[in-house]
């Protein structure tokens, strides 16, 4: 029945994580830089060499530093929002009373943005052959709300969906994409770097991301009117004049170059992380093998950096979970197990582990916002119906099913070993 028997299986000494930084050393050398000449501030050599780098290496023209990922979404959306409906008066947002459609399965920094601009999320289901957005449900959405110009697309746990069909099915409804690779700096789609496919992209550099500077984030675009105009929201907007002079709203959203000094450090070492996180999840594919627990897909054209190893259980599989808004139950049976069960058997042997994104149409904060699936409005579904079919959206279904597996890519292969053996076990 479930999990029963640790058998001489002992809890981890040192913890193992979902995913850690790891520094090597040159981030010492850019932050040490920076404080011997004085440099400590929101200007500086390591900032001007982040931004090029990162640029180069994704294939922008233009990255501008900022103080966190989340930060560098709010101003790509207000771009965006000004581009399409015009400069708001001070203290409106760029976005007030329009929708925008986004990604549902996604942490909730993608989506808040649009409600500091004061627009409308509007959640596009989940493909559940990708995880990632599903272009028929936003060709649905479309349909149902024809008027809507702009689209946030992120890339989950640093794997995509079919971005090229997304960002064309966008482009033909003349809508504008931003897109959120926050997780997925170094991954690629037909060849291209994420962070290509948005009007606009961010990536971020917080501490458990794939590399990190202990915070700090980057717009990407190939304009450089729009990389000067953000530069300039984030440092207040002031303007060219002998006093402080400020003709639109600012904001304090520059990154400090002391942070970008550890993010330029530690993205040298992006491919190395990539390549230690491949093998992670390689391992895991391996291991469950007649397990009834499936990877995350990869779709074709998609090389992903790998992030966070994800899986999803066999429907046949699945014991009794019930999940209510704070707190989780299930009901052990054997052969049987549940997202629950394993990341508290993971838990209780110091390894850390994490539910999927619970879907932002799911979320209180949210609950009013439309939610389109491929099959027409995703709200119209009432509780009855679904008791009766069983049938739920294919975000909630991979929320229940699905569970992130400790991905640190210093999890050496012995400890992997435990960890997948005492999923196993939870499996008896
Ligand atoms: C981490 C993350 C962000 C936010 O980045 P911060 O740098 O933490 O503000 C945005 N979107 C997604 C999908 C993320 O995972």
């Amino acid at each position: 029945m479930a999990f029963k028997d640790a058998g001489n299986i002992k809890p981890f000494s040192n913890r193992i994580w979902l995913a850690s930084p790891t520094m090597h050393g040159s981030e010492l050398n850019y932050v040490t830089e920076a404080i011997q000449t004085n440099w400590v501030s929101t200007v500086g050599k390591n900032i001007n060499e982040l931004e090029a780098r990162c640029a180069e290496l994704i294939g922008r023209k233009y990255a501008v530093g900022l103080s966190c990922g989340t930060a560098a979404l709010h101003l790509a959306i207000k771009l965006c929002g000004e581009k399409l409906y015009g400069q708001p008066k001070v203290a409106h947002g760029s976005l007030e009373g329009r929708r925008v459609f986004c990604t549902d399965m996604t942490f909730d920094a993608t989506v808040n943005p649009i409600a500091y601009e004061g627009g409308e999320a509007v959640f596009i289901d989940t493909d559940p052959t990708t995880w990632n957005m599903d272009p028929e449900a936003l060709e649905k959405a479309f349909e149902l709300y024809p008027d809507t110009r702009l689209v946030v697309i992120a890339n989950l746990y640093g794997f995509t969906g079919d971005l090229t069909r997304i960002v064309e099915i966008c482009h033909k409804h003349g809508a504008l994409v931003v897109e959120d690779a926050a997780e997925s700096f170094g991954a690629t789609y037909n060849g291209l770097q994420t962070g290509m496919f948005g009007d606009v992209s961010i990536i971020s550099f917080n501490g458990n991301k794939i590399v990190t500077g202990s915070a700090g984030g980057l717009l990407l675009t190939d304009s450089l009117d729009d990389a000067n105009k953000v530069r300039k929201w984030s440092t207040q907007s002031r303007e060219d004049a002998a006093w402080y002079q400020h003709e639109e709203l600012g904001y304090n959203y520059r990154i400090s170059n002391i942070v970008a000094g550890v993010a330029l450090g530690n993205t040298e070492h992006l491919f190395e992380h990539i390549a230690q996180k491949k093998a992670v999840f390689e391992r895991y594919a391996e291991g469950f093998g007649d397990l009834p627990l499936r990877m995350m897909p990869i779709i074709d054209g998609c090389v992903p950096n790998y992030w966070l190893s994800c899986a999803i259980i066999d429907e046949s599989a699945m014991c009794r979970q019930v999940r209510g808004e704070r707190e989780a139950l299930y009901i052990p049976e054997a052969g049987k197990s549940c997202p629950t069960e394993i990341l508290e058997v993971l838990a209780r042997f110091n390894a850390e582990g994490r539910p999927i994104w619970k879907p932002m149409h799911m979320q209180p904060v949210y609950r009013m916002n439309p939610f389109v699936t491929k099959h027409g409005s995703g709200r119209a579904r009432s509780n009855a119906y679904i008791a009766q079919t069983g049938a739920v959206d294919a975000g909630m279904d991979i929320f229940r099913r699905g569970l992130c597996l400790p991905s640190d890519n210093k999890m050496t292969a012995e400890e992997q070993a435990v960890i997948i053996e005492l999923i196993r076990r939870c499996f008896e």
